[in-house]
C-alpha cells in the first residue's frame, strides 16, 4: 500500500522530516503547549529545512514538489501529537502563503512568499468574524477606498496565529452585500489601528488563536490581493485544499490513536493477561483500523487528483466530513482503551482527543459540508474554479 502511493523520494523526505521533528520539535512540544504558542524560532528552522515551501515555486524559494510530499508532511507533523503546533505552522504555510501564491502579484510574492518560505515573516488568514464564520458572504469588516488607500474597520475572531503573525490576509467588504462584494487584502501587523488579543480554548494549546480588531487601519491599494470583489471565490477555491488537509489530519490522528492503543494494549495486563487478548478490544481495533484504512486511501487518491488539477470541491468536503468525524470516534475509543490513564495529561490520549475535536468545526463545520455536498448532489449546483 505504501509503495503504491509513495516513491523512494517521498520516503527519503519522510525520513529526513521525521528525524528533524524527533530532534527539534518533539522534546519541546509539552512546553509549547503550556506556553499556548509555538515560538518564532521554529518557523525559521522549518524555513531553513525547506519545509515551508513544499508546494511553492522555486522562483520564490519553494521546492515545487508534488502533492504526495504534502501528504508525507501532514502525516509526520500529526505524529507530534499537537494540533496546536501543526496549526501554527500550517496557518502560515498552508493558508496565508496559499493565498499569496494563488492571487498575489509578483511584488507581493517577492515580499511575502519569499520571506514566508524562509520563515522570516509569519502570516495568518482572517476570514471568521464574531458575527459568524459559516456564512462567509455576510462578513462585515469594511475596506473603504480613500484615494490610493483602503480604510479598514471591523474585527475577526478565532484566527490561528492571530496575535503572533507579522501580517494578516483579511477578507473585507469592498463592494455591496453578499459574495460579490468581498476582497482579500494584506494588512501588516505594525499598521496603526491593528490590535489583537489571545483566546483561551479547549485544545490546540500550542497555537495562538486570536481576536483581531481593525480601527481605521489605512493600507495602500497595492495590498489588494488578486482582483477587487473576487475574495469570496478565492476563499472557496482555497477551501478545497484546506479541507483535504484537514481530512488527512483527521485520518492521521486516528492512525496515531490506533498505534498508541496497539502499544498500550500489548503492555497493559488485567486478569492475568494483556488486554489485547480480550476479543472485544481486538475487534474494536480491527473495525476502527478498517475504517481508517479506507478513508486514508480515499484521501490519498484525492491528493493525486488535486495534483493533476481536478477541481474536487465535493470530494474534499466529503473527505473532511467523514475523516474528521472518524478521528473523533477513533480517538475517543482508543482513549477508553487506556482506562484511567487515557484521561491523564501525562499520557498522550487526552491531548489527542481534545485536539481532534476542532476537525469538525474549522474550515467549514460538518453541517456546512453537508450543505455543500447536498446542494451539489440534490440541486445539481456546480462550483466552478476561478480562472
Ligand atoms: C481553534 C480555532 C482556530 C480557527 N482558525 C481560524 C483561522 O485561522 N481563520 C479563520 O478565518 N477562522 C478560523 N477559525 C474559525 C472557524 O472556521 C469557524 O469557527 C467555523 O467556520 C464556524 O463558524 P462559527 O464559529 O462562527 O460558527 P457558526 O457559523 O455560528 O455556526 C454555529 C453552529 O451552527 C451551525 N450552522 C451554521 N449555519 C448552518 C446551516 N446553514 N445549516 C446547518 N447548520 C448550520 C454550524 O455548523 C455550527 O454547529 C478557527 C476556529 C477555531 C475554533
Amino acid at each position: 500500500m505504501q509503495a503504491y502511493f509513495f516513491t523512494e523520494e517521498h520516503e527519503l523526505f519522510r525520513q529526513s522530516l521525521r528525524d528533524f521533528l524527533e530532534k527539534e520539535v518533539k522534546p519541546n512540544i509539552d512546553q509549547w503547549e503550556k506556553d499556548r504558542e509555538t515560538p518564532r524560532h521554529i518557523y525559521k528552522r522549518f524555513g531553513e529545512m525547506g519545509f515551508l515551501g513544499i508546494p511553492y515555486p522555486e522562483k520564490y524559494g519553494g521546492l515545487d514538489l508534488d502533492a504526495m510530499f504534502s501528504v508525507v508532511y501532514t502525516e509526520e507533523m500529526t505524529r507530534m501529537n499537537s494540533g496546536g503546533f501543526f496549526t501554527s505552522i500550517g496557518a502560515h504555510s498552508g493558508l496565508a502563503l496559499a493565498h499569496i501564491n494563488g492571487e498575489g502579484n509578483d511584488a507581493q510574492k517577492e515580499k511575502y512568499l519569499t520571506a514566508g518560505i524562509k520563515g522570516e515573516l509569519i502570516g495568518c488568514l482572517a476570514i471568521t468574524e464574531p458575527g459568524g464564520g459559516s456564512d462567509v458572504a455576510t462578513l462585515r469588516t469594511t475596506a473603504v477606498r480613500d484615494g490610493d488607500h483602503f480604510i479598514i474597520n471591523g474585527s475577526k475572531t478565532f484566527i490561528s496565529n492571530g496575535v503572533l503573525s507579522d501580517y494578516i490576509i483579511a477578507a473585507v467588504r469592498t463592494g455591496g452585500k453578499g459574495a460579490k462584494g468581498m476582497s482579500m487584502v494584506i494588512i501588516d501587523r505594525d499598521t496603526p489601528g491593528v490590535s489583537a488579543t489571545k483566546l483561551e480554548k479547549l485544545g490546540w494549546h500550542a497555537s495562538d488563536t486570536g481576536e483581531i480588531a481593525f480601527d481605521d487601519v489605512r493600507i495602500p491599494v497595492e495590498n489588494l490581493l488578486g482582483q477587487e470583489n473576487q475574495g469570496f471565490f478565492y476563499i472557496m477555491q482555497h477551501f478545497a485544499s484546506e479541507r483535504l488537509g484537514m481530512a488527512l489530519m483527521g485520518v492521521s490522528q486516528a492512525r496515531l490513536a490506533i498505534d498508541l492503543a496497539l502499544k498500550y494494549t500489548a503492555e497493559r495486563k488485567t486478569f492475568g493477561r494483556s488486554i489485547n487478548k480480550f476479543q472485544v478490544l481486538r475487534h474494536r481495533i480491527a473495525q476502527l483500523s478498517s475504517e481508517v484504512m479506507m478513508n486514508r486511501v480515499f484521501v490519498y487518491t484525492l491528493y493525486q487528483r488535486f495534483d493533476k488539477g481536478d477541481y474536487i470541491i465535493k470530494e474534499a468536503a466529503m473527505a473532511k466530513l467523514v475523516g474528521t468525524q472518524l478521528s473523533d470516534k477513533v480517538c475517543y475509543e482508543c482513549m477508553r482503551m487506556f482506562g484511567g490513564y487515557g484521561y491523564m495529561e501525562s499520557y498522550p490520549m487526552a491531548r489527542l482527543l481534545r485536539d481532534s475535536q476542532l476537525g469538525t468545526i474549522g474550515g467549514g463545520t460538518s453541517e456546512i459540508l453537508c450543505e455543500i455536498i447536498s446542494k451539489m448532489m440534490i440541486d445539481a449546483k456546480a462550483y466552478k474554479a476561478v480562472v
